[in-house]
Parts: C-alpha cells; structure tokens; sequence
C-alpha cells in the first residue's frame, strides 16, 4: 500500500517535474529569441524552487487531504443495554485528550498544598487534587486499555471506575468551596459539604449495580448532583467569591453533556466531552486558586 502511495507520488511528481521543465525549457527559447536578460543559472535555480514547492505542497496537503477522507471516524450507534465501540481514531483522541491532563493535575494539586496556610486548606487541597488526578489517570487507564487489550473483564472494571470517578470528582470539586468559604451560611454549606458525598456514593452505587443498562438516568443522575448543590447554594443566598466562574465551569460541564451523549451521532464526540472536562475543571481550579488559595 505504502510502495503503491510512494510510487504514485514518485511518478506525480516525475510528470510535474517533466512538465516543469518542458514549460520552463519552452518559456525560456521564446524569452531567449526575444530578449537575452535570463542566463542558464538563474533558470536552473527557478526550475529547482518550483519543483520543490510542487514535491512540498504535495507531501503537505494533497496526501493528508486524501488520507482524511478515508479515516472512519465513527461506528454505529449503540444498541439499547450495550455500550459504544469506538473507531480507532476515536480510541487515540480519547486517551490523547485526558492523558496529556495527569502530569498537571498533579502539579495544580501540589500547588494547592504549597499554597495552604491552614490545616483545612491542606485537607481541601489534598482532596481536590487528589479527585482532579484520578479524573484524568483513570480515564486514560481505561481508554488505554480499552483501545490496548482485549481481556474484556479488565475493561469492564475500569469502565465503571471510570463512570464512578466523575461522581468522585463533582464531590472533590464542591469540596473546598463548602469549607473554606466565610460561614455566611454555615448549618447549610454543612449540610451540603456531606450531601455531596453521599450522593457520590449513591450515584456509585447505582453506576455498579445498573452499568450500562439506564444510560440516560445516568446522565441525568450526573446533572442533578453537578447542578442541586449550587441551586441550593444559590437558592439561600450565599455567594462565593468566585460565582461568576463557578457558573462559567458549570455551563461548560452541561454543554459537554451533549457530546457525552453523542456517540455515533458526532465524530469523536467521548473526546470532544473530555475536552469541555478539561475547560471546565480548569475554569474552576483557577477559580479555587484565585479566591480560596491567594
Ligand atoms: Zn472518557
């Protein structure tokens, strides 16, 4: 396939050549019978630059233009009860887009705890980095191995662990917010601070017992414990000193539910999900690091 690829471009590029030199060679008898301005040397050297570009433009966008349209982007949709299978690109564009995030995440959870001047910042800090590390180690992990292995059993282990870290993460992200915010309101946010993992732990424990049997209950599971806290929050009054991204952070979570839910219907859209995860969470850690951790 590749020797047929390199022949057709050697031989495109031969005929280019060819024809470069012919239309070079006849432009240069009419221009010598008319005038003699242009000596052999300064031809050869255009001669030489054009065929250059023609060989460039051609290794630049003619052959990746071809090899894109014969990527296959996308499978079928899913069938009700069973979970998607992703095109190979697919599989590289999820494990690329949440594996380049666990180096960072463990620096911008270090960072939290460089930056603690308390006890309760330490703890909210360790949490927080610690719910943003696993997001993105065992998302990788299991795309990794969903793309690398074939043990099916393995894969469906760290599917679950997978789902069930977003649920750990909506915890750890509402963790520093609901204790180290001024105690304005300080019976609720207290409420909430557990509310929050005990929703996590529910939401787990439905994502095991259910996997991949209600998949929009799932969602919409997600939703309610992303979304409930801050309606409470909101609903009584108090106000963060970051509210204004907070809500920034949390808009780009509901738009990447869209992609989540986009399987089949839009090219990469598990990897365009991991990519509004990306913003969002950094949207809200600079958040937490601007007004919690200053
Ligand atoms: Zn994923």
């Amino acid at each position: 396939m590749k020797d047929g690829i390199s022949r057709g471009v050697y031989a495109t590029s031969t005929t280019t050549k060819a024809k470069l030199h012919q239309s070079v060679n006849s432009s240069s008898s009419s221009i010598n019978s008319s005038s003699n301005h242009i000596n052999s040397g300064d031809m050869l050297s255009s001669t030489r630059l054009g065929t250059f570009w023609v060989r460039l433009k051609h290794k630049m966008f003619d052959i990746p233009c071809g090899q894109l349209k014969n990527v296959h982007w996308m499978n079928m949709r899913a069938t009700p009860g069973t979970a998607y299978t992703p095109t190979e690109v697919e599989h590289i564009a999820n494990v690329i887009t949440h594996g380049i995030w666990v180096g960072p995440a463990v620096y911008a959870g270090l960072q939290l705890i460089w930056r603690s001047g308390s006890d309760a910042q330490r703890v909210a800090g360790f949490i927080y980095g610690t719910a943003l590390f696993l997001l993105f180690a065992v998302s990788t992990f299991f795309h990794t191995v969903f793309y690398c292995n074939r043990n099916r059993q393995l894969k469906d282990v760290l599917h679950r662990c997978d789902r069930a870290m977003i649920y750990v993460f909506i915890a750890g992200s509402y963790y520093p917010w609901l204790t180290l915010t001024p105690p304005t309101h300080p019976s609720i946010l207290l409420i909430l601070k557990w509310l929050v993992w005990l929703l996590a732990g529910l939401g787990i424990l439905y994502q095991q017992v259910y996997h991949e049997k209600y998949k929009c209950l799932e969602t919409f599971l997600y939703i309610v414990m992303g979304l409930g806290p801050s309606i409470v929050i909101m609903i009584c009054g108090h106000e963060f000193t970051g509210m204004d991204e907070l809500k920034i952070g949390g808009l780009l979570y509901i738009l990447g539910v869209c992609f989540f839910k986009a399987d089949g219907k839009v090219p990469c859209a598990h990897a365009i999900w991991h990519l509004f995860v990306v913003l969002a969470a950094s949207v809200h850690y600079f958040a937490i690091l601007k007004h919690l951790y200053s």
